[in-house]
């Protein structure tokens, strides 16, 4: 395993990247999934560590993101990845060019997550698209959790030409069914059983679309159900797999977020149609 601090090393390393799996570090079995995936379909995976201020929306929770980068390395050296790349921001930009701006897909990106966090993607766009200049894989590999992003990145692949394929992996959850996620390490543990609720209600909603429930009722049961929760629900959705635009009768999403306390929590679960 070899670990790049210095961009230009990288660069000047020639290296033909195969599978590039992008993470912000505090890495967690979420993350070493990908790993795997990558390594499984690739002949190499370079993994990069790299807090991207300029999407956090909230200062303080720019601040308070966890950084493990000791623990990350050895948990990256178990798994056998060929490459960590742990960049500066300076270098990153000097290597490449930005998002263009006029071009960002704001009927995605200004909706669901990116409703409440203005110019989230638009930033995760641009880091993106400069890690594709400076790494150039074949596949990236993304998680299911984040899963606005991976249809944020595929649009971004298709605007900018990129020639790269999307792997996409579920979400791996702990034994309560909370998706593991690097802010979970900010929730006490009486918070961490309370967040469980979140994967509950989704639980209950494909129990519910199953019972042919529509969407609006379905809606409706988990307004109801936060109701009587700490989680302070910011939204709940369902919408087309595919597009994240309004359901039909293709494979749905439901997607949520929600704070307990100051820690924003969001998850997923696919429904397959079976209406088609
Ligand atoms: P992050 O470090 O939070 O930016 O995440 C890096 C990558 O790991 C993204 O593609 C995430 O979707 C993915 N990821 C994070 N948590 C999970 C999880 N619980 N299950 C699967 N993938 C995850």
């Amino acid at each position: 395993m070899k670990i790049f601090s210095s961009l230009d090393e990288f660069i000047d390393s020639k290296l033909h990247i195969d599978a590039f799996v992008p993470t912000m570090g505090n890495l967690h079995n979420g993350h070493l999934q990908l790993v795997e995936v990558a390594k499984k379909n690739a002949k190499n995976t370079c993994v990069s560590i790299y807090v991207n201020e300029s999407q956090f929306t909230d200062k303080k929770d720019f601040d308070s993101y966890p950084k493990t980068l000791d623990a990350d390395i050895k948990r990256l050296k178990d798994t056998g990845v060929d490459y960590i790349l742990i960049p500066e921001k300076r270098d990153i930009e000097n290597n490449s060019e930005g998002f263009d701006p006029v071009l960002e897909p704001k009927i995605l990106t200004n909706d669901l997550c990116g409703k409440y966090r203005k110019g989230h993607f638009l930033a995760v766009m641009d880091i993106v698209h400069r890690f594709f200049q400076i790494i150039k894989p074949n596949i990236v590999v993304l998680g299911e959790k984040d899963y606005q992003q991976i249809v944020v990145i595929k649009e971004l692949i298709k605007i900018c030409n990129h020639k790269i394929r999307i792997l996409s992996c579920p979400i791996i959850r702990d034994d309560s069914g909370l998706a593991l996620s690097s802010r979970n390490n900010l929730l006490s543990e009486a918070h961490k059983e309370i967040a469980s609720e979140i994967y509950k209600s989704l639980v209950l909603v494909s129990r519910l679309y199953e019972q042919d429930s529509s969407p609006r009722t379905i809606e409706e049961e988990i307004n109801i159900f936060f109701s009587k929760s700490l989680i302070e629900l910011e939204y709940f959705t369902i919408r087309d797999l595919k597009t994240l635009q309004q359901p039909n009768d293709n494979d749905l999403i439901a997607l949520i977020a929600g704070y307990l306390g100051t820690v924003r929590l969001i998850d997923n679960i696919i429904i397959k149609s079976h209406l088609k």
